[in-house]
């Protein structure tokens, strides 16, 4: 923390003590400080800031990234598949630890979808290709059997 007047950081011997502590109207905390080296009073802010970027969506809209509509999503196109429940979870908290390390404020909703079908190629190729049908909106069969042939072509 750095005092406003004369710049002051605080560790080591200088302190800037704190002398109130109140909540701010935005739900966060409010701390009146005293500079340890020049005496002057300054305040802080303390708020909670979202790690997890929000999503713009192809409209413009914005939204709140949902781990639980990500696993269901997931879930269905694992359906009937050899795919615990436990691996979907970690799919989904891979997924959401890679927004984090993004760390940016706001990121395009379809980097969610790409990565959750770079995740599902691991974990199951059937899965994968349900996945990927509706996401990267593969309305045609020669698509879905090129991307077929090429995760055949992989695998041998
Ligand atoms: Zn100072």
């Amino acid at each position: 923390m750095k005092c406003p007047s004369c710049g002051a950081i605080s560790g080591g011997a200088i302190r800037h003590r704190v002398i109130d502590t109140s909540p701010d109207a935005q739900g966060g905390v409010r701390r009146r400080r005293e500079c340890g080296v020049c005496g002057c009073r300054f305040s802080t802010y303390e708020r909670a800031i979202r790690s997890t970027p929000m999503l713009v969506k192809s409209g413009g809209a914005r939204e709140e990234f949902d781990r639980d509509k990500l696993i269901a999503g997931v879930k269905l196109a694992c359906a009937k598949r050899p795919v615990a429940t436990a691996d979907i979870e970690r799919l989904a908290d891979r997924v959401e630890a890679y927004l984090q390390r993004l760390g940016q404020s706001e990121v395009n909703s379809r980097v969610v979808g790409q990565r959750v079908i770079e995740e599902l190629r691991e974990l199951d190729a059937i899965a994968y290709v349900r996945f990927a049908i509706v996401f990267l909106k593969m309305n045609d069969l020669q698509a879905v059997r090129d991307e077929i042939n090429r995760l055949l072509e992989d695998s041998k």
